[in-house]
């Protein structure tokens, strides 16, 4: 089979890679239906991280179940499934209490962006759908994945309430699913931070009251005017840089609460600024598991529709477009079809 394998800087080939077979008991392969780019992936093709050999490529996925391990038993072939991108046993006591993307046997499911995919501790990790989805659906059950979990965990970690103040910073598509999550949530104000016009709209569509434009400190004297002066009660990081975790945190009110799920990248915090900002800090990878059987519930009854972050679509072999395109920002995120 050919799927993605990143080389170095802006280098993603599409080539022969093994194909999958079940090596543990608990393993199932599933077809790939769709799969897509993250905005993580950016971080090694743009060289931030490095990539000391060719790396398979891809976290996000849904698809058919083609065959399991003997050791597996509520996951069948046939089922369309979603998965975290970590696979997880949901049994340990990281998993029992929401966080399995801590889980104790936790590991990182990487190869996606390819026809067939091993999926670890498939009981744990696999959620099925009711039936086998209609096409349309697809492309928002994928988001489920990683994408919309990782926003709706955003704004679950800070807190969002009925009638919440809300911010958003990052305007990528978590951030633009963070905005779908706190307005689900029953947020009364969402602002979201974003100079994109493409970007607005979509933040606009999907419940964001307020768009701000200016970034750092500009951009938090923005927040403290459109809040009389107090600050957000929720606010969702959704980038990783010390600039917007600053932001972030300033743009919070005292005693609200961050949910940061930016991937950090060089950010560092000082102990006596954090102490005197009197705000929650919440985040890390997020424990998409945790939330996949509500937001299946919440995409199968049409009541979301997060599939709409993807506003490029293209077939898997033409896969360094898909990452070109959005590392130009020309497309918000990049749906793959094998
Ligand atoms: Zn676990």
């Amino acid at each position: 089979m050919r799927g993605a394998v990143l080389y170095g800087r802006r280098d993603v080939r599409f080539e022969e890679r093994d194909v999958p077979t079940i090596i543990k008991p608990t393993d199932a392969i599933i077809k790939i239906s769709v799969t897509c780019v993250c905005g993580s992936d950016l971080w090694p093709y743009r060289g931030v991280n490095p990539v000391p050999e060719p790396t398979p490529m891809g976290h996000e996925y849904c698809g058919i179940v083609e065959e399991v391990g003997s050791a597996v038993t509520s996951i069948k072939p046939g089922q369309f499934v979603i998965g975290s991108f970590f696979a997880s046993d949901n049994t340990c006591p990281n998993c029992q209490v929401g966080y399995q993307s801590s889980c104790q046997h936790a590991e990182f499911v990487s190869t996606a962006q390819a026809p067939l995919l091993r999926i670890p501790l498939a009981d744990g990790t696999l959620v099925a759908t009711p039936d086998v989805p209609s096409d349309d659906m697809v492309p928002s059950l994928l988001a489920l994945s990683d994408v919309m979990g990782t926003g709706w965990f955003a704004a679950d970690a800070a807190n969002v309430k009925p009638g919440s103040t809300v911010v958003v910073v990052g305007d990528g598509a978590v951030g633009l699913l963070g905005a779908l999550s706190a307005k689900q949530m029953g947020a009364k104000r969402i602002i979201a931070m974003s100079r994109h016009e493409s970007r607005q709209k979509l933040a606009r569509e999907f419940g964001a009251t307020d768009i701000v434009t200016e970034r750092g400190d500009k951009g938090v004297a923005r927040i403290k005017d459109l809040t009389k002066g107090i600050g957000a009660d929720s606010v969702l990081e959704c980038v990783g840089t010390q600039e917007s975790m600053m932001q972030a945190i300033s743009s919070t009110r005292k005693g609200g609460y961050v949910g940061y799920v930016g991937v950090p990248h060089g950010v560092e915090l000082n102990g006596e600024n954090l102490f005197y900002s009197h705000v929650h800090l919440h985040g890390g990878p997020a424990p998409v598991r945790r939330y996949l059987p509500e937001l299946i519930k919440l995409v199968w009854s049409r009541k979301i529709n997060p599939g709409k972050v993807f506003d490029l679509t293209l077939p898997l072999d033409q896969v360094a477009e898909g990452y070109r395109a959005m590392d130009e920002r020309r497309a918000i995120k990049t749906l793959l079809r094998p």
